[in-house]
């Protein structure tokens, strides 16, 4: 067999050799399983009662859709229904299995798939876009007849696996913790979708938008997963192997040399000082964070509580992490961000459809105003939290300060609750805001006047300033961190925090970024946070850069007119700077 090499995007550094294990979650890809005559009654029974089972489910997701937020609101699940009703697919489903003698679920997967084409295809754009929509019923029914979630196969695997799937959703991607997962690669996604943030924070290397990954690797292949230049190799030979294998080994040792300098500050040669911290998305990487020195927590995604659950996350057990998490970070800081879903983060419980909380759409602290229950809730739980440890909080996806000044009424009832019902709290707790859409970093400087401190989200604020999806394969080339326009919306959110005198941290990937991280530096950032796994590369790019060329690098690139002129100068600049400069994990070999 010969050796395939697939390229992808970089999303999450280092390098896997391994086995695959293919997660079909997207395709319907149902093995073809013949039956016998007297099988042919079973078949369709079972066909009608997962029929049954999923008209149960999905009235019973718009019943609650109706409860919770309004008529209006279920619509999206009349086109579900509608699909259900539909005599013809079901009669044409019987006349298959009975003239085939195939098993309903591989029919069923076969004529999904040709209404999908069929709807895909369509001229009405309307009706097109109805494919998601069969998509989504047509899986549902597809799990009830075959009653299968892989992720939990994952559960009885011993050997180490690298993933590969059409997609994986942040919430899978949450569920791989502590399992023997050791890369991931898929079709779609982006550099700095939550699914790539997630494999960070594993610690994985992984290797998104393939395209057809799925479609050329196979269940128990062996490959190599390359995080560091987004290469897949399927069924290398020896001597790539080898190759592969030598790499693996400097990488390591090159971590182990970065372990000693784990304990000394974060100071440039001329003795400025900055912040180095971590972002956290699950409790459990609390020791990584300390292992790999951080002065703190920059970014504590709270969303994951509420994924892979079908209830909401009490005040109690939120309480119970956020302190748990305050006291083992002490005497540092923990910023807890409160809920952040929308985008590509959904919570389970309340099945709401994607559609109505994207990027542009029901997002973040929007969702949190419209839902003072479930925002009460945590706020409660933070401030309970803040009497032990340091914690601060922040508010995602601010747009200015009317929204601010919306969420401080709420936080100052919960207050007030609490001072009621006696329960301790720390009056003084920080209260920040994430500075992730363009409006909030072209007004800093009013916010920058009712808030404690900033943290720029660089993995938003950049889909939001040049119009391009985060999570989108087809438009990476498009996201660029080094754009003029992006580096003069933080120089203007620095310039106003420290006008104000509020520090200003960043906690998008750009700050674990070996070339962008200089140019921040430079630009006067406070604090860095990123994965636990980027902080001592990047310390020791900072103890080896002054303060005083870093700010001559930031005013010469802030001068330059393309994302890929910055990124071209700076390379050559930081090499002048230390002629060893290797972006280490991305470099050549
Ligand atoms: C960001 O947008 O940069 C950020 C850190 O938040 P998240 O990635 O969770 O959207
Ligand atoms: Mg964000």
């Amino acid at each position: 067999m010969s050796e395939i090499f697939l390229k992808g995007i970089p999303a999450a550094p280092g390098i896997a050799l391994g086995k695959t294990f293919i997660l079909d979650k997207q395709d319907f890809i149902v093995a073809p399983r013949a039956i016998m005559e007297a099988e042919i009654p079973i078949e369709i029974a079972r066909f009608e009662e997962a029929l049954i089972k999923t008209r149960e489910e999905i009235a019973g997701i718009k019943k609650k859709i109706v409860a919770e937020l309004g008529d209006t609101h279920a619509k999206f699940f009349d086109a579900h229904l509608l699909f259900l009703e539909d005599q013809s697919v079901v009669e044409e489903v019987i006349k298959r299995v009975k003239t085939e003698k195939l098993s309903v679920e591989y029919v069923f997967s076969e004529i999904l798939k040709k209404y999908t084409n069929i709807f895909s295809n369509m001229e009405d754009e309307y009706l097109r876009e109805r494919v998601s929509d069969v998509n989504d019923v047509g899986r549902r029914i597809l799990k009830n007849l075959t009653d299968e979630n892989k992720l939990h196969e994952l559960e009885h695997l011993n050997e180490e696996l690298i993933i590969v799937s059409h997609d994986l959703s942040p919430s899978d991607t949450a569920l791989m913790y502590k399992k023997n997962i050791i890369a991931f690669a898929t079709d779609i996604g982006g550099r700095t979708s939550h699914t790539a943030i997630m494999a960070k924070s594993l610690g994985v290397p992984a290797v998104l938008g393939l395209k057809d990954a799925t479609l050329k690797i196979h269940n128990q292949d062996y490959i190599i997963v390359d995080g560091r230049k987004g290469l897949v190799i399927v069924n290398p030979t020896e001597a790539t192997v080898d190759r592969y294998r030598n790499i693996l080994d400097l990488i390591i040792k090159s971590r182990d040399q970065f372990q000693k300098i784990k304990n000394l500050p974060t100071k440039t040669v001329d003795g400025k000082e900055v912040t180095l911290m971590a972002n956290l998305e699950l409790p459990e990487e609390v020791p990584s964070v300390l292992k790999y020195g951080a002065n703190g927590i920059g970014l504590y995604r709270t969303e994951y509580f509420y994924m892979n659950r079908e209830d909401l996350p009490s005040e109690e057990e939120q309480f119970a992490a956020y302190k748990k998490v305050a006291e083992t970070m002490s005497p540092h800081v923990v910023t807890i961000r409160t809920l952040d879903l929308g985008g590509d983060k959904f919570i389970s419980a309340l099945q709401i459809p994607k559609q109505m909380y994207s990027h542009m759409g029901w997002r973040a602290i929007h969702f949190c105003l419209e839902r003072p229950d479930i925002f009460k809730t945590q706020l409660r739980a933070i401030l309970m939290a803040s009497a032990f440890g340091n914690i601060r909080m922040m508010y995602p996806m601010i747009t200015g300060t009317g929204e601010f000044r919306q969420a401080q009424v709420i936080l100052n009832e919960v207050k007030e609750e609490l001072r009621k019902e006696k329960i301790p709290f720390n009056e003084d707790m920080p209260v920040g805001v994430m500075i992730e859409v363009p409006s909030a970093a072209v007004t800093a400087d009013l916010l920058a006047k009712e808030v404690d401190f900033f943290s720029i989200g660089t993995n938003d604020l950049i889909q939001y300033t040049l119009a391009v999806d985060r999570v989108n394969e087809q438009t990476a080339s498009l996201y660029d961190p080094g754009h003029p326009a992006v580096l003069r919306l933080i120089k203007n959110t620095i310039e106003a925090a420290h006008a104000e005198g509020i520090k200003v941290g960043l906690c998008g990937e750009m700050a674990s970024e070996p070339i962008l991280a200089p140019i921040l530096l430079g630009l006067g950032l406070d604090e860095f946070s990123m994965s636990p796994l980027s902080i001592l590369q990047i310390k020791k790019f900072i103890r080896n850069i002054k303060f005083q060329d870093a700010q001559t690098l930031a005013n010469e690139v802030l001068c330059l007119s393309t994302g890929q002129e910055v990124e071209n100068f700076t390379k050559i600049r930081l090499k002048e700077l230390d002629p060893n400069f290797v972006t280490t994990e991305r470099s050549d070999d």
